[in-house]
């Protein structure tokens, strides 16, 4: 987007009952969500809502690239001028001020942002003034120092503990326990002991010019869109940060004038429950603050109805007609001054994934009486449901909050608690005495796989969203937390932002924020409720009727998880890595054997041995997914994954010594090893240099398929290829394949359908995927690799350390590891496909990187012509629902 200057003449600021061309909730780029919602209520809905105006996004962005907007003076004083005259009153006048109050809003909700400042106009004339008008000093000296201590903190960025001092003496002095109880003359002696605090911080007095004061609010609200708070929020929602905020200036009205007023925050229905029932708290004689502050106890609706049956009347039909207009739950901020409701901001409320799933499908069932009866489509219902909000009915949660050591990226959704244990061994042996294991890691290697498997949680101070620990814990649902650079492990403890973890002490994560806590939380556990089958029931029929379906498998390597996946709709593997069949610990020695072979004897010896277990892994595996297809990748990793570290057994050679085997192994280990394995002896090229290998893995597979044709069952076997980059590879590792087959089918009637196809994960296949499709019965994208390449970012380390400066300075919209690169990666796997399907038509097409499990990527495969998606098993639910959004969402943008 070419950098956004207000032109000459360009709007900046719009009033609230500004005639739109179209209706104003479809302006939220400009105006911001709550700007939008506002005009929305007064110019369409004509509530009651105090008039105001809103400070355009355009202004804001013109902030940001050039200074304070010309003209924009000029026009929020035009806009004050009408806002006065429509009130019958002035800023700052000394007898009878109108008063506003300052709130940021850009297009998506911001916690972190300056939020409000309220009472903006006062001063030390017009006080006087809200005293005389209203005949209560109190209230009006009590309004200044709230101000005067907003504005200083908010907008003069003064420490707020500088006012906190002044507050307790003026208790003290009052000889009161609770601000409410401070009179009116010690409230008058804060005003002034406040503007001198306000002098000593800033140099300069409190402005006393009200429009001096709104500028500098206008100014503090676009500064703090580029708060560190406000780009750390931006950064973990994925939400741009060209946008910009827009600022909403609105005449105070006040729910703590007397017991005829109030204040409260509305819902129109549960946004915790879905249930169909409005929901509130409400203050008698209180400000808004006060509500959300919880330093009165709140009461409900019902009890707002007991002290003001009319205006409760008011508030529901309100509520109606702000859900049929809206179709949706909304939730408000209303206040009653001296027995009139006004309406001070509405949006589509926020909501628990229980409540969202049960609000979709009960709102296609119909609301609302008579002629107002409104409902939505089961497509409308499909896109009302988020990936968060699947997530969060599928994995336990902390049940409230803790004590934050330590933040990492949220790399395996769902909450874990238990103890900590800093090697895989020592997990291992804790929990075989029935402890619950939290396994602490610099990062996480095959080897550790023992350790992981028995852990409820996973901490790592290394590593991205793919790095091993993340990948494997995402596989099995393990929440994970990994990257959290301040985790600093000394052997067996480890120290992270002043806290110190000990081996066997409590310890809690979230997966899902990245959160690591000191102690034992609290976990609720996940119970999906009844809606959550009909959604995805509704997301299927999408997915699979009409002109392209998509499909959604699972990536799986046991028949643990395929079962899962299955359970959870997948409808069939996708990738099954089955290098992760070596890993077990009886394994793990006879590849070692394999790689040790001096002669071809011993290799093949070794070669059979793996035969026989992976087989037995194959025959799980096509069981559970009887009758649905199993992409087998032939074996990817460098071979010096499976020996132990070189550096570790160096040490253990000055130390200890070694044996004649770990002689060998560190000879081996030596040997193998490279500069950058992740570009070195992988995929296809393992297989060039140690061809037995690939052979030995498909007759594994054919054996365990054709045991179970015996038994009456239906294996649909796809035999992959990985790291293919040319057509002569692919031919190559293609003919090993088939004579396996041919071997394998020989005599037999009925020839079973085995496919055999690549995984495209270097630039240079898919722009070369017409050739490669020559070999290739499918392709199926791996887009970590292929990100990994196209970038030249490693997979493994550049995502703790150098991302988040990337995402926090802008130089990434998003990380490319979890949402797709649409312009660069993606624009690969365009070509992959269409150079493939340009060669064979029917080429069928899947993905199967991370990313096959992100709503987000999962719309451009669509777009891309791709057949199927492939994820771990937890994400398969929420691979099914984006899937069917992906269809809805191309839909609609071409009717
Ligand atoms: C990929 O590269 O996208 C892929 C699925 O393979 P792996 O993650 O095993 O390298
Ligand atoms: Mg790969």
């Amino acid at each position: 987007m070419p950098p956004s200057t207000a032109q000459r003449n360009q709007q900046l600021v719009y009033a609230f009952d500004h005639k739109h061309r179209r209706p104003p909730m479809e302006h939220k780029d400009l105006l911001g969500g709550k700007g939008a919602n506002l005009a929305e209520m007064t110019s369409v809905l004509k509530l009651p809502v105090p008039p105001g105006f809103t400070i355009s996004t355009d202004a804001c962005r013109a902030y940001m690239h050039t200074g304070w907007p010309v003209g924009l003076d000029a026009e929020i004083a035009d806009h004050v001028a009408k806002l006065e005259s429509t009130m019958g009153r002035k800023l700052g006048d000394p007898a009878d001020p109108l008063l506003v109050s300052v709130r940021s809003g850009a297009k998506f909700s911001m916690p972190g942002m300056m939020d409000t400042v309220l009472n903006l106009g006062l001063n030390d004339k017009s006080v006087k003034g809200l005293a005389a008008g209203t005949g209560d000093e109190r209230f009006a000296y009590d309004s200044y120092r709230r101000f005067i201590s907003m504005y200083g903190r908010i907008v003069l960025d003064i420490p707020g503990d500088r006012f906190d001092g002044p507050l307790e003496a003026a208790r003290e002095r009052a000889g009161v326990r609770t601000d409410a109880e401070i009179p009116a003359a010690a409230l008058k002696e804060l005003c002034t002991e406040y503007k001198a605090v306000v002098k000593d911080a800033t140099g300069k007095a409190f402005p006393q010019d009200p429009m001096k004061q709104l500028r500098g609010a206008v100014e503090a609200v676009f500064r703090s869109w580029n708060g560190a708070r406000a780009i750390a929020y931006r950064v973990r929602e994925r939400i741009s940060h060209d946008l910009g905020t827009a600022v909403n200036v609105q005449t105070m009205v006040f729910g703590n004038r007397d017991d005829n007023s109030g204040t409260g925050v509305g819902f129109t229905r549960n946004a915790a429950t879905g249930e169909d029932k409005p929901y509130g708290d409400f203050l008698v004689n209180a400000q808004g603050e006060d509500v959300v502050a919880g330093i009165r106890n709140t009461e409900d609706l019902d009890a707002m109805k007991r002290h003001f049956p009319a205006i409760h009347d008011e508030l529901l039909d309100i509520f109606e007609r702000l859900e049929r207009h809206y179709q949706d739950m909304c939730d408000t901020e209303f206040t009653i001054e001296q027995g009139k409701l006004w309406m001070l901001q509405t949006r589509v409320g926020k909501r628990t994934g229980a409540a969202a799933l049960r609000m979709a499908v009960d709102m296609t069932k119909g609301s609302g009486k008579g002629t107002a009866r409104w409902k939505i489509s089961r497509e409308e219902a499909l896109t009302r449901v988020t990936a968060e909000h699947l997530d969060s009915v599928l994995h336990p949660q902390f049940a409230g909050t803790g004590d934050v050591i330590a933040k990492g990226l949220a790399a395996s959704p769902g909450a874990a608690v238990g103890k900590a244990y800093f090697t895989a061994d020592d997990a291992e042996a804790a929990a075989k005495a029935g402890e619950p294991v939290i396994l602490v890691t610099s990062e996480t290697s095959p080897e550790d796989v023992h350790g992981m498997m028995v852990a409820q949680g996973i901490l790592t101070a290394r590593g991205g969203l793919v790095s091993h620990a993340a990948v494997v814990a995402r596989g099995w649902g393990t929440p994970a937390v990994v990257g959290a650079e301040s985790v600093r492990i000394h052997g067996k403890s480890f120290t992270s932002n002043g806290a110190t973890v000990n081996e066997g002490d409590y310890l809690s994560l979230d997966g899902s924020s990245g959160t690591v806590v000191l102690g034992q939380m609290e976990l609720e556990n996940a119970q999906p409720p009844k809606e959550f089958d009909i959604i995805l029931g509704w997301a299927d029929a999408v997915r699979s009727k009409g002109k392209r379906p998509l499909g959604v498998r699972a990536n799986a390597d046991t028949g643990e998880d395929a079962t899962k996946a299955r359970e959870l709709g997948a409808e069939g593997i996708g990738l099954c890595r089955t290098e992760h069949m070596f890993l077990a610990p009886d394994r793990l020695p006879v590849v070692r054997r394999m790689i040790l072979a001096r002669t071809d004897q011993e290799e093949t010896e070794a070669l059979e041995e793996l035969r026989r277990v992976q087989q037995d892994d194959f025959t799980t595996i096509l069981d559970a997914m009887d009758g649905l297809p199993v992409t087998v990748r032939l074996l990817d990793p460098p071979l010096h994954e499976f020996l132990p570290s070189v550096e570790e057994l160096r040490i253990k050679e000055v130390t200890s010594g070694l044996d004649d085997e770990e002689k060998q192994l560190l000879a081996a280990a030596e040997s193998w090893s490279e500069h950058n394995p992740m570009i070195g002896t992988r995929g296809v090229r393992l297989g060039v240099i140690k061809p037995g290998l690939y052979g030995m893995q498909v007759r594994a597979l054919l054996e365990a398929a054709a045991n179970l044709r015996k038994q009456g069952k239906n294996p649909i076997v796809e035999i992959m290829i990985p790291l293919t980059v040319t057509r002569e590879e692919m031919h190559l590792a293609r003919s090993w394949v088939q004579e396996e087959i041919d071997r394998a089918v020989k005599g037999l009637r009925n020839k079973p359908d085995i496919t055999i196809g690549t995984m495209i994960e270097t630039p240079r296949a898919a722009i070369r995927a017409d050739q490669i499709a020559e070999e290739a019965d499918f392709f199926s994208f791996g887009t970590n690799d292929l990100t990994q390449m196209a970038f030249g970012f490693s997979r493994d380390d550049v995502e703790s350390r150098m991302m988040p400066a990337y995402l926090e300075q802008g130089l990434l919209k998003r990380n490319p590891f979890e949402t797709i690169d649409a312009d660069g990666v993606g624009e690969l796997v365009r070509i992959g496909a269409r150079l493939g399907r340009q060669t064979k038509p029917k080429l069928k097409l899947g993905v199967c990187g991370e990313h096959g499990g992100d709503p987000e990527s999962i719309a451009l495969f669509y777009d891309a012509g791709l057949n199927y998606v492939s994820c771990s098993p937890f994400r398969v639910p929420i691979a099914r629902l984006a899937a069917a959004q992906a269809i809805v969402g191309a839909a609609s943008s071409t009717a």
